[in-house]
């Protein structure tokens, strides 16, 4: 049986899966990140790399390649992160799919974690035998993946689809990006949280103030949601600006892309999940009414294997592409 390895390296643990080609997790290996030291989340990395392929070696799987994802700016053809402001510091410029390869002896291959779990969306879950499509991942943060014409659209550097840092309100939050008014600054848990504990801070009579036990630091943005559902005001004005926001994002990306589907998927999407008529009614406002009419917006709640799937689906999407590109001859 052929399997592919799917790591996804992420800044508390690592996990490693053992996935068939059609998209089944055989084993799943997870390790805390080790963050103590210089070369130390990169020897937790190498650690769950082959617990992983021994695994593979259990299920007398033949490994055809091993994919990671990793949050942060990735350069896929170098196969390292390009900025040092990520979660995992010691992975900046990082030869990290060289790495691999050389331990292994496997084809390795490199991705942004949001491109890799469209990848994994388009191989094997909600985006199969679709041409186009768009994956929102809302979690801590506001990550995004484009799918176009059946390739995964990466840019020059491999930067692309990057919505969480799409303006959507003019001279708007400061987000961390260094931007104003980015979509993620309104709809990320981060994003949320942080505006809630600027607003509350020092009202005592607040009621989300009180489910954080009086600390603005500690809202999160699920008490954010309940309070709001609870008829807190100033959470609940959180939650419409929220709205708002991802369906100005929706527009966008209708209007720029066509995509057939948006995928929402991520922790804040659950919250976002009971709003869904009321945001894209908000989104009506933003987008070109026959493009989003032909456009299926899903939110989706992603289960746990999805994330080791991700570099698994990594490893067939650059195998057929690599394969593709050998054939057509010298030019493509
Ligand atoms: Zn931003």
């Amino acid at each position: 049986m052929d399997a592919l390895i799917g790591i996804d390296m992420g800044a508390t643990t690592i996990a490693g899966g053992v996935v068939t080609t059609a998209g089944e997790v055989l084993e799943v290996v997870e390790r805390p990140t080790r963050r103590d030291g210089p070369g130390t989340a990169t020897a937790t990395l190498m650690e769950v790399v082959e617990r992983v392929m021994a695994a593979a070696g259990r299920h007398r799987a033949a490994v055809e390649g091993i994919g990671i994802g990793v949050p942060g700016l990735i350069d896929p053809a170098k196969g390292m992160l390009m900025s040092d402001c990520n979660l995992v510091p010691e992975l900046a410029f990082l030869p990290l799919a060289d790495l691999v390869r050389e331990r292994t002896r496997q084809p390795t291959y490199v991705d942004n974690d949001v491109n890799a779990l469209a990848l994994a969306e388009w191989s094997f879950g909600h985006g199969r035998g679709i041409d186009s499509f768009v994956l929102l991942a809302i979690g801590t943060g506001l990550g995004g993946a484009n799918i176009l014409d059946g390739r995964l659209l990466r840019g020059r550097h491999g930067y692309a689809g990057e919505w969480g840092h799409v303006p959507v309100v003019l001279g708007g939050r400061a987000c961390r990006c260094g931007g104003q008014g980015c979509v993620g600054a309104y709809v990320s848990g981060l994003g949320i949280s942080h505006e809630a504990g600027l607003r509350v801070a020092g009202r005592s009579d607040s009621a989300l103030l009180a489910r954080a036990g009086g600390d603005p630091q500690a809202i999160t943005a699920p008490m954010v949601f309940a309070a709001a559902r609870g008829g807190d005001a100033v959470a609940g004005a959180l939650v419409t600006e929220a709205c708002e926001a991802l369906a100005a994002c929706l527009g966008a990306i209708v209007n720029a892309l066509n995509p057939d589907l948006i995928l929402v998927t991520g922790g804040v999407a659950a919250s976002l999940e009971p709003l869904a008529v009321d945001i894209l009614q908000r989104a009506r406002r933003y987008a070109l009414a026959p493009a989003l009419d032909d456009t299926r917006v899903q939110f989706a709640i992603a289960d746990k294997g999805s994330t080791v799937r991700g570099g698994a689906a990594l490893v067939l999407y650059e195998t057929a592409r690599r394969r593709a590109a050998a054939t057509s001859g010298p030019g493509v």
